[in-house]
């Protein structure tokens, strides 16, 4: 079973994809994770990615298609995938299409992960005003930056899987609990 799990930063997608590697022994495939990883070997794209994670706008489709295509081909994600930051952009859905019917795979959910963004800000903003660490502002501004691409260049793709007809959505405001039966229950009827 390959899965998509899409919403806003912060919007508990790393902590649903823990969930389901442990009790469908699922693979997590976080272009975030990645990419960091590239960033930390200082590799060439992680050189080059650097910047652009730092500012929180998106490193290029053809880089991150690139990485989700050869960790496909890993025996391990044959147990099925989570698709956990990927695909952001119609580019890198459309591309997802192509690369899994290539590679003789499907698609079984897209899940969304639906949350008040103005939560999540003041969740951070708040969190900013009690620390004491003066790189906290620049988090806040970096957040707001990363919804606003969230908005502007990763929402678009909920249309996207929505005319295919493979969009589901859980409210992502419920305990971690709520959200995981919630998510269990679509993936137990796809
Ligand atoms: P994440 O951990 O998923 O929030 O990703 C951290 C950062 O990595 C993002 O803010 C982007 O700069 C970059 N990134 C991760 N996934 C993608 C993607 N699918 N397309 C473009 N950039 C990405």
């Amino acid at each position: 079973m390959n899965i998509i799990l899409l919403g806003p930063p912060g919007a508990g997608k790393g902590t649903q994809s823990d969930l389901l590697v442990n009790g469908r022994g699922l693979v997590q495939l976080s272009t975030g994770d990645m990419l960091r990883a590239a960033v930390a070997a200082k590799s060439e794209v992680g050189i080059r990615a650097k910047a652009i994670m730092d500012r929180g706008d998106l490193v290029s489709d053809d880089v991150v298609i690139d990485i989700i295509s050869d960790r496909l081909d890993d025996d391990d994600t044959k147990a099925g995938v989570i698709f956990d930051g990927f695909p952001r952009t119609v580019a890198q859905a459309e591309a997802l299409d192509k690369l899994l019917s290539s590679k003789g795979l499907s698609l079984d959910a897209v899940i969304e992960l639906s949350v008040d963004e103005d939560a999540l800000v003041s969740r951070i903003v708040n969190r900013a005003g009690e620390s004491s660490d003066a790189r906290a502002d620049d988090n806040v501004e970096i957040l707001r930056n990363r919804l606003v691409v969230y908005k502007e260049q990763t929402a678009p793709i909920i249309p996207y899987y929505r005319e295919k007809g493979a969009l589901k959505t859980v409210d992502g405001m419920g305990s971690v609990e709520v959200v995981a039966s919630a998510i269990a229950s679509i993936l137990d009827a796809a």
